[in-house]
């Protein structure tokens, strides 16, 4: 494909997930954010969907996100990390992201608000929650949550911005009822703590399902950037 066939096709996908999103919104929600995940996918698509006016992107590998992030550094781009963070390299994460989705031990966090450089703004960060119970995966448990927010919440360089989770393939009732589980965990949280607005929840293929559950921001990539390779 040319560039320019490249384009017009993102533009296309771009412009039916903005369609899909706002289909799924009721009129009393508030619009949902949508993060475009372009793991996998080159510098100069991200570049292509900003100039279409995307401005959120997040990135799951710590080494491939920080180059993106040094490549683009003259555009504008809200980075969102996605991945898991391993100690060795929360230093990076620290360093070029505005927000962290997937905080879900107290070291981490610690790390994070240690190392975040002071001329910053206070790096985002939602807690992680496995709301499927899946063995050795990652997040906490809901009963875990009220503890983590607690001790998020006296760290000065990290602000406490809500609740993320990636459920386990299942069918579309089990889905919905951990959706909802999350949902009643983000109002809980929001009561306690001002500064709260954003369940990350749903990607690609539940969007949908998400948004009616009361997601706040859905993590989009394939059916923005197509397949990874
Ligand atoms: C890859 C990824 C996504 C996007 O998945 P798609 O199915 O391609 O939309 C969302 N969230 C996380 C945490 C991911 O790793």
């Amino acid at each position: 494909m040319t560039d320019l066939e490249t384009k017009n096709n993102l533009a296309q996908c771009f412009s039916g997930v903005k369609q899909q999103i706002a289909k799924a919104c009721t009129q009393s929600q508030k619009p949902v954010q949508l993060l475009a995940v372009s793991k996998k996918h080159p510098a100069h698509k991200i570049q292509q969907l900003f100039e279409l006016g995307h401005a959120r992107f997040g990135e799951n590998y710590v080494q491939e996100g920080v180059e993106k992030v040094q490549e683009l550094n003259q555009l504008d781009i809200d980075w969102h990390f996605i991945g898991p963070i391993q100690s060795n390299k929360s230093r990076l994460v620290a360093e070029h992201f505005h927000w962290v989705h997937t905080i879900d031990t107290l070291k981490i966090a610690r790390r994070l608000n240690d190392q975040r450089p002071v001329d910053m703004a206070p790096l985002n960060v939602l807690i992680q929650v496995n709301i499927s119970q899946q063995e050795s995966k990652s997040g906490i448990t809901v009963s875990e949550i009220n503890e983590l927010a607690a001790n998020i919440s006296q760290m000065e360089n990290l602000c406490l911005r809500g609740l993320m989770c990636i459920p386990a393939p299942q069918d579309d009732n089990r889905l919905k009822q951990e959706f909802l589980a999350m949902h009643e965990q983000f109002e809980t949280l929001k009561k306690q703590y001002p500064q709260v607005d954003t369940l990350s929840m749903g990607m690609s293929g539940d969007l949908t399902l998400a948004i009616e559950c009361g997601s706040t921001m859905v993590r989009v990539g394939s059916a923005i950037f197509g397949q990874r390779i």
